[in-house]
């Protein structure tokens, strides 16, 4: 059910701020008596979820599960999680299963088996996916099972500005209607299912209303952070001189065979290491030659391969003025992805009480300093799971916040809030970076 919303006060059992992966499914593994509501700051297929290109990890079989685990940490770097890798791992299945009883449609052969596809730093072809936009094949799915569910309501356009917090415990959410007007949501469980935070940084693959909203109001609060400067630049996105969100060039692109030239058309690194590897790789390259962009060129890739694996990349290519089956095209590193966020447990609960956090957005762990392709999709999906059970094997019902001591005045100036909160995530960003490089100077030292 989608609502436009005219009332001042919402109560629902379950706020969850965002519909992204991590949120719809969350939504849909909570009992259907509780009532869910689920906001989003933009329209309801404007999230990173539906631009998922690439695809989705999971356990083909037992025999992968150890090349899995350790492809996961060799990539974050040995900083991963361990619990939280295996828990992902050996949940991907039952949530893979679940996908398509919803009805996703993955990549299958002329006998009906599951394809799997590669990405960089993966030692073995374990990724499902649905011709390079499975992303948008997933959310949709997963939206229109939303839509089915009467106790799930979805409001668009309405924007979390802060939370309900008393006694560190979270009584819901202040937040911003259609009409720009200040609301409050109540809820016994709020869940932050609000994604990344590529808004903040000029050049970014993600959506720019992404802005890390969860975070300033996390830090606001005394809320936990983890590694919020753990960023991921993706080494290729399509080069262009416009404003906005950069275009992905999926990593599946090299997985299946691209390579990356200078301006001399020589290669220069292995395309398929680690991100962070062939990212700094590139920008090394870039100063040597002086230019703004190194080039990927598809030429030993079949074109009926390219035409069928990644008909969204060709189109979009084609429409910048490019032909990939033709000849190579300017790619620059990018903003992609978050792996710190705010910390949560292995059931996805925060440090506030009756607050727990999903998604991008999240911290557990479980990409350590560096996300392998392919692991957040499958990442979301699992810990939003167990935050959905976790609340439901737990749930507590909450009263004794009267929200008429909100004083709604202090939040009618969005735009200076937006500035405030842009400022505490970037100024955290920086800080723990410092942090970081002085310990690890210290080591060094040592
Ligand atoms: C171009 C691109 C390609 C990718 N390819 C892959 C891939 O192939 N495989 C893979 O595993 N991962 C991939 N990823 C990463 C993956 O898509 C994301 O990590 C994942 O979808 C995040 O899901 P989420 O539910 O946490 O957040 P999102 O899907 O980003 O959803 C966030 C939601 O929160 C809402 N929101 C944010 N702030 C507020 C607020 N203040 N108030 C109300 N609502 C708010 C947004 O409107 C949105 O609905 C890709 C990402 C990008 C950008």
């Amino acid at each position: 059910m989608i609502r436009r919303n005219d009332k001042f006060n919402i109560k629902s059992d379950i706020i969850i701020i965002g519909c992204g992966v991590s949120g719809l499914y969350c939504a849909l593994n909570l009992p259907k008596d509780k009532r869910i509501t689920v906001i989003t700051k933009d329209s309801l297929e404007n999230s990173d979820s539906f631009l998922a290109q690439g695809g989705i990890c999971v356990l083909k079989n037992e025999n992968d599960y150890d090349s899995f685990f350790e492809d996961t940490l060799r990539a974050g770097h040995y900083e991963n999680n361990k619990e939280s890798v295996d828990i992902m791992i050996r949940s991907s299945r039952n949530v893979i299963n679940e996908l398509i009883g919803y009805g996703v449609d993955f990549e299958r052969d002329e006998n009906g088996e599951l394809t799997y596809t590669r990405e960089g730093a993966h030692s073995d072809k374990r990724i499902l996916f649905h011709e390079d936009i499975t992303g948008k094949e997933i959310t949709s799915k997963l939206l229109t099972e939303t839509k089915k569910h009467h106790n799930i309501t979805l409001y668009e356009h309405v924007t979390m500005l802060d939370i309900l917090e008393k006694d560190n415990t979270c009584y819901g959410i202040v937040a911003r209607n259609e009409a720009g007007t200040p609301i409050t949501f109540t809820a016994d469980y709020t869940v932050f299912a609000s994604g990344g935070i590529g808004g903040l940084f000029t050049h970014s693959t993600n959506f720019r209303h992404l802005t890390g909203d969860a975070l300033a109001i996390s830090l606001k609060h005394g809320i936990r952070l983890q590694n919020p400067d753990y960023i991921q630049i993706h080494p290729t996105t399509l080069y262009s001189k416009k404003d906005g969100r950069r275009f992905l060039i999926s990593e599946s692109v090299r997985g299946e065979g691209a390579i990356l030239l200078n301006k001399n058309n020589e290669r220069f690194v292995n395309e398929l290491l680690p991100r962070d590897v062939v990212a700094n790789a590139i920008f090394e390259q870039m100063k040597i030659d002086n230019m703004p962009y190194v080039r990927l060129s598809l030429e030993h890739i079949p074109t009926d391969e390219i035409l069928t694996h990644f008909p969204n990349i060709y189109k979009q290519c084609l429409e910048e003025g490019y032909d990939i089956t033709k000849e190579p095209i300017p790619v620059v590193p990018a903003q992609h992805y978050f792996m710190g966020g705010i910390d949560v447990n292995r059931y996805s609960k925060t440090s506030m009480e009756h607050l727990y956090a999903v998604g991008e957005t999240a911290c557990n762990g479980v990409h350590g300093k560096n996300r392998l392709a392919s692991n957040s999709l499958l990442e979301s999906l699992v810990f939003a799971k167990r935050a959905a059970l976790d609340m439901t094997k737990n749930y507590e019902s909450l009263s004794g916040y009267d929200i008429a001591n909100v004083n709604l005045n202090n939040y009618k100036n969005y735009q200076r809030l937006q500035s405030e909160y842009k400022k505490i995530v970037l100024d955290e960003i920086e800080r723990m970076k410092t942090e970081h490089e002085q310990h690890n100077n210290e080591v060094e030292c040592r």
